[in-house]
């Protein structure tokens, strides 16, 4: 054991070999020392669990270091395939940005701005100014902010209306998203008081008027999007948390997560309030993230009654919150979609994604098929079948949507096999596997993908 781990040659030597010298010459020197460190430790944790080959050889170490090395210089975080179907995939990254949403976003990027200019007056303007017309105009707000994610949307609500204060909320909506962010948390972290009412099940309105007192500062709506309670349930209407509200001189706040500029009905989506609605109910403030069914980048949308948005902009928090100009640019080209329904629904991949009708699918899949199937070895199968995607993102948990998905095959490999294959790669390919069967689904698939569908099908045979 121990000869074996000598004989390990020593980092200067490595980099005195011919094919190192020359790598040297195009490569960082810390980048190469980081490769060759990183590979002798792997040869050493094999050479003590006893796996390594003996003698090491000289070429086939450069070969480990060039691919170390490879590695090392590829981004981390980089794109992948998703064909798992789930369009708001918040471990993928959620939604994907219009293409004009891009641009916006790199122009802005690679050139000054007018940020926070008045270029009217000359003078220091708003970053928030840019969208909050817009998001007026399109839900009927009186005003809107915008903040990094909907937590923090949440969070400054909470601190800035009812900071020291009790806010009222029915245990039927105490929800946790994605492990992160649970209601009851953010709510101590604001230094709110929180106060259930109700049943997990059964929330009634004398449950809210039972506990408004003097140190009640809100009452809050959570929506419960992540997961349904069915059978026995009540749960009151935001109309009616509304005129509660009203009748005891407290602001209503709704959370609504997702967050939904168009009735998505026509398409088989079902469930998701618009914005507008809450609005025109008289909710005072209402919070949603940019990037679940609203298609944009990570952001947090807040609208309502003037004067509440006026006491949160005052907020010192809001600038440890504040969203940046990249952020920004992609909003506000996202939102300007929605000034027309069809443009928003074909332009927004998240809208495209989630109402593409099956015909178009079932068609994409044969397309897609005669793309893949000269390009991939005689051992991977494809088939074509019928089956259901899912919004996700904490999106209307229940609803099911009809798909057409790629069943793949590959002689002597198990789904199994082929997922962890699949996920390997250098553009990592994700399906789903259901009733011992690979699926990919056609609903999120991209033209783009492609070529890394048909590597990942090369390198598995
Ligand atoms: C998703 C969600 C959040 C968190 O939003 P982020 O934009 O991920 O911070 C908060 N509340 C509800 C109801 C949600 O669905």
């Amino acid at each position: 054991m121990e000869n074996k781990i000598l004989t390990i040659p020593k980092v200067d030597k490595i980099l005195s070999l011919p094919t190192m010298i020359s790598l040297l010459a195009t490569h960082p020197r810390p980048t190469m020392l980081t490769a060759v460190r990183n590979v002798l430790e792997t040869l050493r944790v094999d050479s003590v669990n006893g796996k390594m080959r003996e003698p090491m050889n000289e070429s086939h170490l450069c070969c480990l270091i060039e691919a170390e090395l490879d590695n090392l210089i590829a981004p981390n975080l980089h794109a992948v395939v998703n064909g798992t179907g789930v369009v708001i995939h918040t471990n993928l990254g959620r939604s994907l940005l219009a293409k004009s949403a891009c641009r916006q976003m790199l122009d802005v990027a690679e050139r000054y701005s007018n940020l926070e200019m008045d270029m009217a007056t000359g003078e220091r303007g708003e970053r928030y100014s840019h969208v909050e017309s817009l998001i007026c105009e399109l839900t009927g707000a009186e005003a809107a902010l915008v903040v990094n994610n909907n937590a923090a949307a949440v969070l400054l609500a909470l601190s800035a209306l009812a900071g020291g204060r009790e806010v009222v909320v029915s245990r039927g909506e105490l929800v946790e998203i994605g492990g992160s962010f649970r209601i009851p948390d953010v709510m101590r972290l604001s230094g709110a008081i929180l106060k259930e009412v109700g049943t997990t099940n059964r929330t009634h309105l004398k449950d809210y008027q039972r506990a408004v007192s003097e140190n009640t500062a809100l009452l809050l709506k959570v929506h419960t999007s992540n997961f349904s309670v069915v059978g026995f349930t009540a749960e009151v209407s935001i109309e009616q948390l509304v005129t509660c509200g009203r009748d005891a001189g407290i602001p209503v706040m709704a959370d609504v997560g997702s967050g939904s500029l168009l009735d998505l009905t026509r398409y088989g989506i079902v469930g998701e309030t618009p914005l507008q609605e809450y609005i025109k109910a008289g909710v005072d403030i209402v919070t949603c993230s940019g990037d679940k069914m609203l298609g944009g980048p990570q952001a947090g949308i807040i609208l309502g009654k003037m004067e509440i948005i006026t006491r949160l902009r005052k907020e010192q928090l809001l600038r440890a919150l504040r969203i940046d100009k990249l952020t920004l640019a992609a909003l506000e080209a996202t939102l300007r979609f929605y000034r027309d329904e069809r443009q928003a629904v074909a332009e927004i991949p998240t809208l495209r994604m989630l109402t593409v009708q099956p015909d178009a699918l079932r068609a994409k899949a044969t397309l897609y098929l005669r793309r893949i199937r000269p390009r991939i070895p005689s051992s991977v199968t494809l088939s074509v079948v019928e089956g259901h995607s899912q919004v996700g993102g904490g999106s209307l948990p229940l609803l099911e949507l009809p798909t057409f998905l790629l069943v793949v095959t590959v002689e002597d490999r198990s789904p199994e096999q082929i997922d962890a294959s699949f996920r390997k790669g250098k553009t990592p390919v994700l399906g789903r596997i259901n009733k011992g069967r690979y699926l990919l689904d056609l609903r999120t698939l991209q033209d783009a993908d492609i070529p890394a569908v048909i590597e990942a099908m090369n390198v598995i045979s």
